[in-house]
């Protein structure tokens, strides 16, 4: 799912719905897997940079590495990356720059983002370390 930002135009809100099926993500994790579709919404809009903002909902089934038992999660992440066109004439060197939030602005070579590759990478952050299930959390809760 390539997005073009040169579209984006300013005071204009490119609305976007996400619905992408599990077969996109199917190299999260080995252990990993997505049940059913990723959905959200995400907004492409121009501030100094071009913003992509939104949220994403997915379930995961996730092995319990207490009791090796897979369960599943319902996870809803928030999405907020900056976007810059880079100008290949002035350096091939990646300008990654962190602002005040800590919000990564990611060089666009050629003006197009991979929305499933920004999901993927989100989906990825959001597995849990170590990953354990309610049953094993809960008992582990009561012992202390
Ligand atoms: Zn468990």
């Amino acid at each position: 799912m390539m997005i073009n930002i040169k579209d984006i135009k300013e005071d204009q809100v490119k609305k976007l719905t996400i619905d992408i099926g599990k077969e996109h993500f199917l190299d999260i994790d080995a252990k990993v897997s997505l049940i059913n579709r990723v959905k959200g919404e995400i907004n492409l809009f121009l501030e100094e940079k071009v913003c992509l903002q939104g949220k994403v909902v997915y379930t995961l089934s996730l092995p319990c590495s207490k009791c090796n038992k897979s369960f599943e999660e319902q996870f809803m992440v928030h999405i907020k990356e900056y976007y810059e066109e880079s100008d290949s004439s002035k350096s091939s060197v990646k300008d990654i720059e962190l602002n005040s939030k800590s919000i990564v602005t990611f060089p666009l070579t050629n003006g197009e983002i991979d929305l499933i590759n920004v999901i993927r990478d989100y989906i990825i952050t959001s597995i849990p370390i170590p990953i354990v299930c309610p049953i094993c959390n809960e008992s582990e809760n009561q012992r202390r």
